[in-house]
């Protein structure tokens, strides 16, 4: 019991350090998303790239790591966008 535990911390860790997961969204609005920015939203986060092309590896914090899974953009595109 405690050892599975373990594994699955260990899995969640892993997955932070590594490429991002796109959050799942209904394939409506992922259609849309890539018609406004030309891209697939899920292909750009699995390669770390945002959806408007730039290098996507580095973010401020937490939550603008976490917006990325969500929009697909980048720290500069995120400062642009919201500020
Ligand atoms: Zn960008």
């Amino acid at each position: 019991m405690r050892r599975m535990t373990e594994r699955i911390v260990d899995g969640a860790e892993r997955r932070t350090t590594s490429v991002a997961n796109p959050t799942p969204k209904s394939p409506a609005v992922d259609t849309a998303i890539a018609a406004i920015a030309g891209v697939d939203r899920r292909a750009s986060i699995l390669h770390d790239m945002c959806v408007f092309g730039h290098d996507a590896d580095s973010f401020r914090d937490a939550l603008s790591a976490r917006e990325y899974t969500i929009s697909g953009m980048c720290q500069q595109c995120q400062d642009e966008v919201f500020g």
